[in-house]
């Protein structure tokens, strides 16, 4: 490449809004293989791999679109899961299952039923968190999002359990994050972490990778993904996450469940006429109707640039429509009048974490119909400094 076509650019560094600081802490002796596409190569480093007592070889970032895993693959390994990049699927030996099986005990396991495994991701996930996680490797994990990732602050989006406030706090991380819990998490808390709650979480659909984001336009198989509550059941969970008074963050990726959030989010605004702060996570496949709703009901849309390449990744399983659609920042900002650092807020998700993907994503997403965040609007949404201050800057060069 010629010199001279690359700029350097000095940005602050980035605080993210969406991620899961403790579950990735405890998969930091795991194995990433986001990078690898052949199966061989990952057996092969999972070979090589010693595995702690008591503890289970994670194994993440893998994409089922590259190529299929089965649990007999890893049968002559340790205990060894392998989570999919989306974190919405698993495979995993029956090593692994029967200790992961031992922290679930008042749940009955159907880990090939996708169905089951959507409606009990959050449990599963904590599980394996609590399993692997320590205050050693969460401090080990935020030095290397803030020195290798340009990352200094990151929001606990699934509070795994109070202990991992706990872990944060003998980490001497506390400032550095804001944590989310489920209502049935929020229910067993004492007072004192109550007042470290930022707000409540609430999963609406699934996600792309497994087919499971609710969208109205069908995926390859002629599937619409899943919804995990009807109208009546989403209300009734929205008003008592209001009712404590915390913020509430709503995931929702496929159309689908979109509107249903946004319909809801703007009646009840009418309804109940509450101030609480309402997030949207991820709105990939937000439509204009809705997000012009979504603006008038005072949403705040948190979405991460770098799922533009869902676009790649997934345009086996996805109709044109959403190919391009996804994650339609211009559509947002120049049509909607959504605002960078106030109603539009960035975060990673940790599906990569760090400035680098985020930053290309966004620049330079895969289609042109998505076209591209300034550099101004990815450090208003990116780097709010009200969130954790911080003068220091990251400078890289861009292609
Ligand atoms: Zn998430």
């Amino acid at each position: 490449m010629n010199q001279s076509n690359r700029e350097s650019l000095k940005i602050p560094l980035l605080r993210d809004r969406h991620t899961h600081p403790f579950l990735y802490a405890s998969w930091i002796d795991g194995i990433n293989v986001h990078d690898v596409s052949s199966k061989q190569e990952v057996l092969d480093r999972i070979k090589e791999r010693e595995i702690d007592d008591g503890e289970i070889l994670i194994v993440h970032g893998w994409l089922d679109s590259k190529f299929q895993l089965s649990p007999d693959d890893l049968k002559s390994f340790g205990p060894t899961a392998v989570f999919n990049l989306s974190l919405h699927g698993l495979v995993m030996n029956d090593q692994a299952q029967a200790m992961i099986e031992s922290q679930l005990t008042d749940l009955e396991c159907r880990w090939s039923d996708q169905e089951w495994f959507e409606c009990n991701l959050r449990r599963i996930l904590n599980a394996f968190a609590m399993l692997n996680g320590n205050a050693d490797r969460l401090r080990r994990y935020f030095d290397s999002l803030h020195r290798e990732h340009g990352v200094i602050y990151a929001e606990e989006m699934l509070l795994a359990d109070e202990k991992e406030i706990d872990v944060f706090r003998e980490a001497n991380l506390l400032d550095r994050t804001r944590f989310w819990c489920s209502l049935e998490m929020w229910q067993t808390l004492s007072p004192d972490s109550r007042k470290l709650i930022q707000g409540m979480k609430i999963f609406a659909d699934g996600a792309l990778g497994v087919r499971t984001a609710a969208v109205k336009a069908s995926f390859d198989t002629g599937d619409n993904g899943m919804l995990m509550y009807s109208d009546s059941e989403l209300r009734d969970l929205f008003a008592e996450c209001i009712a404590t008074q915390k913020a509430v963050a709503i995931h929702a990726i496929g159309d689908r469940a979109i509107d249903q959030v946004v319909q809801l989010v703007w009646q009840q605004r009418r309804n109940l006429g509450f101030e609480n702060e309402v997030r949207i996570e991820h709105a990939q496949l937000i439509s204009l109707d809705a997000a012009r709703r979504a603006k008038e009901a005072g949403v705040i849309l948190s979405m991460q640039p770098n799922f533009s390449d869902d676009s790649i990744q997934y345009s086996d399983r996805l109709p044109e429509c959403y190919v391009v659609g996804n994650n339609p920042f211009r559509m947002l900002i120049d049509e909607v009048g959504f605002i960078p650092g106030e109603n539009l807020i960035f975060g990673s998700d940790g599906m990569p974490h760090g400035v680098t993907e985020a930053i290309r994503q966004s620049l330079t997403p895969p289609f042109p119909q998505q076209q591209s965040l300034t550099v101004e609007e990815f450090v208003a949404g990116y780097c709010d400094a009200s969130v954790y201050a911080s003068d220091e800057t990251i400078e890289f060069e861009l292609d």
